[in-house]
């Protein structure tokens, strides 16, 4: 199927040009395995800092960005912005702009499809709450989030999903590697279903939530997880062994 395992590094609201040259050095020294692609979600004031410092085979990525390309929007930024300082990569819906910054999924997937129109890669997000895990809810959720998308966009090429169940990031409480694989496999049965086979097939699916070197291999070897999206431990070197996690 050729889903190259794709890892992202999610450093949110964290670091500053002397943390980003510490993580730089860990990431020089790696080595990654070549047969990975490595991304790392940049704060906006330091991407253009990040990808001038970043090893070549290390892309920087944008952790959100507006539906638009230009206007009175204090305070956002655009995806011709985000290109025009050389970066490919785009963030969108994480759970924390969903919950704490009050984006709908509508909203997520105007910004998906402004961004892919402007040629940028898009890691788009989705999840469910803990409360609606335990009511049973997690398969509407994760399919309402994707359909939103699916509704607005033919070409999924440029595309990665992120899993990220939300009560597992940052809790320390990661999703089971059987829990993971089958919300994955449930999502591609719903692309095959609503998009296409061949798209089901080829979009990468990542999972993120709590994934560290102590468990990213277990987790990589489910048929359906095809990488990851690390948030804390993207900040430490223990993020080289989650991106040579199949090694
Ligand atoms: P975590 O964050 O790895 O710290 O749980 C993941 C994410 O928010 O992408």
């Amino acid at each position: 199927m050729g889903r190259k395992f794709w890892v992202g590094g999610n450093w949110k609201m964290n670091g500053d040009k002397k943390g980003i040259n510490e993580i730089v050095k860990f990431l020089e020294a790696g080595p990654l395995d070549p047969n990975v692609e490595v991304v790392v979600g940049v704060p906006a004031i330091y991407l253009e800092y990040a990808k001038n410092n970043l090893p070549s085979t290390v892309a920087a990525s944008a952790q959100n960005c507006y539906k638009v390309s230009k206007g009175a929007f204090t305070g956002e930024i655009s995806p011709a912005m985000i290109t025009d300082v050389g970066v490919k990569w785009v963030i969108l819906g994480h759970s924390e702009r969903r919950h704490v910054f009050g984006e709908s999924s509508e909203l997520v997937a105007d910004k998906v499809v402004h961004a892919l129109e402007t040629g940028l890669n898009v890691v788009a997000c989705i999840g469910e709450k803990l409360d609606e895990r335990e009511a049973g809810k997690t398969e509407a959720v994760v399919f309402e989030q994707t359909k939103a998308i699916s509704d607005k966009i033919k070409d999924w090429t440029n595309v990665v999903i992120a899993y990220e169940p939300v009560w597992a990031i940052g809790t320390g409480k990661t999703a089971s590697p059987q829990q993971a694989q089958d919300v994955h496999i449930k999502l591609r049965e719903w692309l095959k279903k609503n998009v296409s086979e061949s798209v089901a097939k080829s979009v990468r699916i990542v999972y993120g939530g709590s994934v560290t070197a102590a468990n990213c291999k277990e987790l990589a070897k489910e048929a359906d997880i095809d990488g990851f999206l690390v948030g804390g431990a993207s900040l430490k070197p223990e993020f080289v062994q989650i991106v040579n996690a199949n090694q």
